[in-house]
């Protein structure tokens, strides 16, 4: 089994419906203060669409740009308002989040949709992030386990293993409480069994990140929980000076 060390760190910042062009600035900035650390550590930046190629034009050395969603549908098709994986790779981008609890919530997203936009995430040659997360009354209603394990088995891509998977308690995101170290450990390894059952030893190469209220003052200990490959940071993210310090916590950082 690859060890969770032999799994190169990521962290991921997800910029949300925030910015301008004028915010690329912080790019620059993060680079700088990201340093060599940024060869030991995928850093990642998700901005909105618009800003997803001048960023990657930008960045072309340290920070890997993705997008935050793309369309389910791969052909070249009259879809107004959607945006393909395939423009999306064009323009720079790595990496795409896929079912975002926002997404999900806001958007309706089902499993089955997410895995099909993973899919054509990986199609066009990018990295899916694909989301995972129980709400805060699956929680209490102890059901954490069976939530989490349908979402990945009916989220995953159907074949390969070139993807990311992010947990990210809904309840915990845009909020300041996390679940106890503990409880993520213990989500972060029902995670990876479920993979294990899918894909076998290819599973040992996936990711799986921590998302929902990661910040400056609790990263140390969350990149320290057995299993957390790295995060997801939404609000800390906007800002190179606390998304800087959230990747020089990373044990890898020094
Ligand atoms: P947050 O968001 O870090 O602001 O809690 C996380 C996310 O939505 O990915």
């Amino acid at each position: 089994m690859t060890p969770q060390g032999a799994r190169k760190p990521l962290i991921a910042g997800n910029w949300k419906m925030y910015g301008r062009a004028a915010s690329l600035a912080e790019l620059s900035a993060l680079d700088a203060a990201v340093g060599a650390a940024g060869r030991r550590i995928d850093v990642l930046i998700c901005p909105p669409a618009p800003y997803v190629q001048p960023a990657a034009a930008q960045a072309r050395r340290g920070v890997l740009i993705g997008a935050q969603d793309c369309s389910a549908v791969r052909e070249d098709s009259a879809r107004t308002g959607e945006v393909s994986a395939a423009m999306l790779a064009d323009a720079g981008a790595r990496y795409v989040i896929v079912g975002h609890s926002e997404r999900r919530s806001q958007h309706g997203e089902s499993d089955g949709l997410v895995r099909r936009k993973a899919e054509a995430g990986m199609a066009a040659g990018l990295i899916p992030i694909v989301c995972v997360g129980e709400t805060q009354a699956e929680r209490a209603a102890g059901k954490v386990g069976e939530v989490i394990s349908t979402q990945v088995r009916d989220s995953m891509p159907g074949e390969g293993a070139a993807f990311v998977i992010a947990y990210e308690p809904v309840w915990a995101i845009g909020g300041d409480r996390t679940p106890t170290m503990q409880e993520i450990a213990e989500v972060h390894a029902l995670i990876r069994e479920t993979l294990v059952g899918r894909l076998g030893d290819e599973a040992n190469g996936v990711r799986v990140l921590y998302g929902g209220a990661v910040s400056p003052k609790n990263a140390a200990e969350l990149f320290a929980v057995d299993g957390v490959d790295g995060a997801l940071v939404g609000r800390a993210s906007l800002k190179a000076a606390d998304f800087s310090a959230i990747i020089l916590s990373h044990p890898a950082a020094s």
